[in-house]
């Protein structure tokens, strides 16, 4: 007799697994939706088997019409086979490959035609009876088409796995995994029936199979962010690789909550967490109620991304303008009036961006480039220029590190005039990066980055080298240059073995420390100040002058820049350009005189004219640096350059 208690254990673990996924809150996504459908036709199959088997058992031997077994068993066969036609669907939707699907009619007719003949065979048995019939004593017999039935299946086995090993990168390997064994462990169960008859194990084992499907596939703590409600990170980072690795083209829009880390201490994280809850609900009204096929996620810190397929780019500029208005402005948090800050970025996948890491590093930067409220949008029309510097930003840390690894700096050197002796006495070291995507890169922008990540001690290293070297060379050959400026970073005024480095490149070439000079921004000289007075005390005991750069940009304090050992002090292109002004003249005149008095030298930066070049002169400025001498050059153009100036 068979055991039914399989069966029956297949049933109640199946109405448990369909209760947890109806009750999920992203019941309606379609891969959710067909996994509903699997579930539904496996338990429909576990009854249609427990049902005529129980009727066998039962009512055997009262019977005498066979017409309701023929119901149970038809059942059983239609909904039996479609489980696996079924299960490639909801795999197509977790793999998410329907475009792939809809432009392959090869794989439609693989898809379709199994499912087909069993129809066909089972319509025909009801003339026929050459797939199973009911004997005279009712009893089962299988007709010579039944294994027809098994063809199709072993199709669908044959397709589902090479479907999954076809697509085997767009899942994690433990997804994977179970996914496969839903294939042999079905077969396993198919043969354990077919020599064990006895043992009705096989909607049982189909149950476990789903059971760990569920468990380890379509794990809802990864795919729901459980406060918000929205798709996760999680979710985000397997859909996006999904998206690039088929080349599906998406749209994409990305809203940061600027100031989320403030409004996080000041409301508390409930209190925090119910406003981002809030502000998915308005992108939601924003967005879904327009185009319900945009996926909404929360990637966390307040930053939301919604996703979508559809071409209409009015589609989101409207989105974006709707729903920036909503998140943008002040609003009412008990008695406290608050501020939201937010900026937005529309952009298209793969277009846009090459992989999925550089449009990972853009969400996670877009926004520091922006002003309060600002928005990128990289849609069709979008200024070149502006798409361009947003990613030059975005792979600059790559950049930085191929240039380090290549050896793709170079030192350029810009004459500087003394206004005394008449002559070119020295020059400013000015480094150099050229991409060949991007040709020349600001060293204003790299250099920032290269603070950032921490590579430009490796950077500096290389300038202090690199003009050390040159230095030795011009002395050398006798070039009139007396020393060269060499700009020091923030990070590396504060290094603790700064005059270590100095002193070993001064020895390596054999340079007196009067020849090099290093430049000091203000802000480099009043962060860690124990720290920069301790350097810049000890190298010049050894011999070492420094310049005070960009004078006029920041905050001056004047005691702090009295108290530390400047020799110079170079006055910023934004000041020099507005010598003209007479607020600025009276200003420039007065700092120059004040500094002089106590024995200063002062260079101006940035002059670019005749007119300039003689009001610096009038206000007593010492040395002039800027184009209307010349750029800065390269090295061996440098060199020319000097050459030609001194034998004139
Ligand atoms: P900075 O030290 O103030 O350098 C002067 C900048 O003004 C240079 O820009 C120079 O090319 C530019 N300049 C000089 N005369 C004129 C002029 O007449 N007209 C105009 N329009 N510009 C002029 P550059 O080379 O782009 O460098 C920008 C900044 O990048 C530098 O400002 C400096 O802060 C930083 N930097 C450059 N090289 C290095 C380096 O080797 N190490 C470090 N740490 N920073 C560097
Ligand atoms: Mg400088
Ligand atoms: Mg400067």
């Amino acid at each position: 007799m068979k055991i039914l208690y399989f069966d029956l254990s297949a049933i109640l673990v199946l109405i448990v697994m369909i209760a947890l996924l109806f009750q999920r809150k992203d019941r309606s996504n379609l891969t959710n939706k067909l996994l509903m459908m699997v579930y539904l036709n496996v338990l429909a199959t576990t009854i249609f088997d427990l049902w005529s088997e129980a009727y066998n058992i039962w009512f055997l031997a009262t019977e005498t019409d066979s017409t309701f077994r023929y119901f149970l068993y038809y059942g059983y066969f239609f909904s039996r086979n479609l489980t696996p036609p079924l299960f490639q669907l909801y795999l197509c939707s977790l793999t998410d490959t329907w475009h792939i699907l809809k432009k392959k009619k090869w794989m439609q007719l693989l898809f379709i035609a199994p499912y087909a003949m069993v129809c066909l065979l089972l319509c025909s048995n009801i003339f026929f009876h050459e797939v199973f019939y009911f004997d005279a004593d009712l009893i089962y017999i299988r007709g010579p088409l039944f294994y027809g039935l098994h063809l199709c299946a072993f199709m669908y086995f044959l397709s589902g796995i090479t479907f999954l090993i076809r697509f085997r990168k767009v899942l994690a390997a433990d997804k994977l995994t179970a996914l496969i064994c839903f294939y042999p462990w079905n077969l396993i169960a198919i043969l354990i029936q077919a020599f064990v008859p006895e043992f009705l194990v096989e909607m049982f084992l189909n149950t476990m199979s789903l059971l760990l499907i569920s468990n380890i596939v379509q794990r809802p703590e990864e795919v729901i962010n459980p406060i918000i409600g929205i798709r996760s990170h999680i979710a985000y980072t397997a859909d996006m690789k999904k998206s690039f690795y088929l080349k599906k083209p998406v749209h994409i829009l990305i809203a940061k909550i600027v100031n989320y880390e403030s409004l996080l201490t000041i409301l508390g994280n409930d209190a925090c967490n119910g406003m981002m809850k809030h502000v998915s609900d308005q992108m939601k009204d924003a967005l879904i109620r327009k185009n319900n096929t945009a996926e909404l996620y929360y990637l966390e810190n307040g930053m939301f991304a919604a996703v979508s397929e559809s071409e209409d780019m009015q589609y989101y500029r409207d989105a974006s303008s709707t729903f920036a208005n909503a998140i943008y402005g002040s609003f009412q948090y008990g008695k406290l009036e608050l501020e939201m800050d937010s900026c937005l970025s529309v952009f298209r996948c793969p277009q846009d961006f090459d992989n999925y890491d550089s449009m990972m590093s853009f969400i996670h930067s877009f926004y520091s480039y922006l002003p309060s409220g600002g928005n990128v949008t990289f849609l069709e029309d979008e200024n070149d220029n502006r798409k361009f510097s947003f990613h030059l930003r975005n792979e600059i840390d790559r950049i930085l590190s191929t240039a380090i690894a290549e050896k793709k700096f170079e030192m350029y050197y810009q004459p500087i005039y003394s206004v005394t002796e008449n002559r070119f006495k020295s020059a400013e070291a000015l480094i150099r990066l050229k991409d060949e995507k991007y040709g020349f890169i600001s060293p204003q922008l790299f250099i920032a980055a290269a603070e950032k990540n921490g590579t430009i001690l490796q950077i500096g290293e290389y300038v202090l080298d690199e003009v050390c070297r040159f230095m030795a060379e011009c002395s050398k050959n006798r070039l009139p240059i007396e020393y060269i400026e060499l700009n020091l970073s923030m990070k590396q005024c504060v290094q603790m073995d700064l005059k270590d480095k100095v002193l070993y490149y001064l020895d390596k070439y054999d340079l007196k420390p009067e020849q090099i000079n290093l430049e000091i921004t203000e802000t480099a000289a009043n962060t860690s100040q124990d720290v920069v007075d301790h350097n810049m005390s000890s190298l010049s005991d050894h011999g070492v002058s420094f310049s005070l750069d960009d004078f006029g940009t920041g905050y001056s304090n004047i005691s702090r820049i009295i108290s530390l050992p400047f020799h110079i002090v170079k006055i910023d292109k934004s000041m020099t350009d507005k010598v003209f002004d007479p607020k600025i003249n009276a200003v420039l005149k007065y700092n120059i005189q004040l500094l002089k008095e106590i024995g200063m030298e002062i260079v101006v930066e940035g002059v670019e004219t005749e007119d300039v070049l003689n009001a610096c002169k009038d206000m007593g400025c010492d040395y002039i640096q800027g184009y209307y001498f010349s750029k800065p050059l390269p090295q061996q153009q440098f060199v020319q350059f000097i050459t030609a100036h001194c034998a004139s």
